[in-house]
């Protein structure tokens, strides 16, 4: 077969122009696999004949693409501050640049500098975390599912743990709690109906093999209209009485008084922790506006047994974890907002996003945007139908071929009755010149 013996050698393909400045034991690697391929299609009789010139470009392409990024900066113009899909709360440079110290050296990790000896991995953010939340103990672990699973296995393995009906949640379609629970070992105990959960239920739920009362909160859902839960308060008062351990799954924590009304059903972490939990958990990357982790509080007696736990090796976290952690506590032990993205963003009033919203409607000429009076939500499975008031650019024309177009230009907006919109409530203002480019450019000026 002449064509076959046609196909170039790869040594060819090496010294060949279009691979000047390639990394040339993977322009081999993906050359060999090319030529192959196209050697079957020949035997094959799938195609007759090939184009050397072409072959060299799919070889091309296929290398440039190694090298195109996966992971991509996007600008969140949807309004939905803790974006699932968009990497949830953000880290600030300030913070990034405080860690950085420790993160690109060696540190002392697990290395206790007065004795010269092994150290505890877990001793460093807990002084901190002690102070902010002014609880006995912590411990941190690879997030929040992690914490209430490592939370279920050490005290609940072939025992009871009282759950309410309406807190048997799924989160972010991967988080369920009953099936959590069973990989756990721990045996869940139903109690109440979907809406309504009263104390006798939980009391008429004790058993001999019960060990704790566990609330878990709804995070992505409320119950609208006739609906009854049992305060955390009462909960607590309970499990004492009973000699039981008492558990919230918290999902998302947070401190600061917010500028919004959540809700009667909203407690902030401080309130929660008022009631002396036995344990909490929350995540790190939720309303907290950390680094994804599981920050598991409360009595020093509890936290020692989950240490003593071996899960413990397999969700514990990186130093990168706990150097960002620690310097978002600190931020927050300063009240330096400003260095936390996602209450700064939360922060906002909506004359400053208006003002915003007005500056990069001038610069991309007046005809072709309009500001609009918007609410917009929470995200991030917190804060379900807890709206705030936010500002937005409305962009002018079909809303379904701007969203794509802004969307390849890594902006993602909303839309809303059927207009594109860009929230000011999640553009940063560093990013506000960049959306004025490409608004330009979509627009065509
Ligand atoms: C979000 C959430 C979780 C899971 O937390 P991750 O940090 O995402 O693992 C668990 N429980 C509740 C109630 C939540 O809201």
């Amino acid at each position: 077969m002449k064509t076959l013996r046609m196909l170039p050698k790869i040594d060819k393909c090496l010294s060949h122009p279009r691979f000047e400045g390639c990394n040339p034991a993977l322009v081999m690697k993906l050359a060999r696999t090319h030529i192959e391929a196209l050697r079957e299609a020949l035997l094959n009789k799938e195609i007759e004949h090939f184009d050397e010139t072409a072959l060299m470009e799919e070889i091309k392409t296929a290398y440039d693409a190694l090298f195109e990024p996966s992971l991509k900066p996007l600008i969140n113009a949807t309004g939905v501050i803790l974006h699932t899909n968009m990497g949830r709360s953000l880290i600030s440079k300030t913070l990034l640049e405080r860690a950085s110290a420790v993160i690109c050296n060696y540190s002392n990790l697990e290395y206790n500098l007065e004795e010269g000896c092994r150290g505890e991995r877990y001793e460093h953010v807990s002084v901190h975390l002690k102070t902010l939340l002014g609880v006995e103990d912590v411990l941190v672990v690879n997030n929040n599912a992690s914490a209430v699973f490592l939370i279920l296995n050490t005290f609940a393995k072939q025992k009871e743990v009282v759950v309410s009906r309406g807190e048997l949640v799924e989160i972010g379609g991967s988080f369920r709690i009953p099936e959590v629970m069973k990989h756990s070992g721990a045996l869940l105990c139903e109690v109440g109906a979907t809406n309504k959960t009263k104390k006798r239920d939980y009391e008429n739920a004790i058993n001999e093999n019960t060990v704790m009362l566990m609330k878990v909160h709804q995070s992505n859902f409320s119950i609208e209209g006739f609906s009854e839960a049992v305060a955390y308060e009462e909960i607590k008062a309970l499990a004492s009485q009973h000699a039981l351990l008492d558990y919230y799954d918290l999902g998302s924590g947070y401190l600061p008084k917010l500028p919004y009304n959540l809700g009667v059903r909203e407690h902030s972490l401080g309130e929660i922790l008022t009631c002396n939990p036995s344990l909490i958990s929350f995540s790190g990357d939720k309303l907290f506006g950390s680094v994804q982790a599981g920050i598991i509080a409360g009595r020093a007696d509890l936290i020692e047994k989950l240490k003593q736990n071996q899960l413990l090796r397999m969700l514990r976290v990186d130093k990168i974890t706990l150097c960002l952690l620690e310097e978002s506590i600190k931020a927050y032990l300063k009240e330096e907002w400003e260095s936390i993205p996602t209450l700064w963003l939360l922060f906002r009033s909506v004359e400053e996003l208006s003002q915003r919203a007005l500056h990069v409607k001038e610069a991309v000429g007046e005809n072709s945007c309009e500001i609009v009076h918007s609410d917009t939500y929470m995200g991030g499975g917190t804060l379900p139908n807890r709206k705030f008031p936010t500002i937005a650019l409305h962009v002018k024309g079909k809303a379904t071929l701007l969203e794509k177009k802004f969307r390849e230009k890594l902006v993602i907006g909303r839309i809303e009755e059927d207009k594109f919109l860009l929230d000011f409530r999640t553009i940063l203002p560093q990013n506000e010149s960049h959306v004025i480019a490409i608004i330009k450019q979509i627009i065509g000026h």
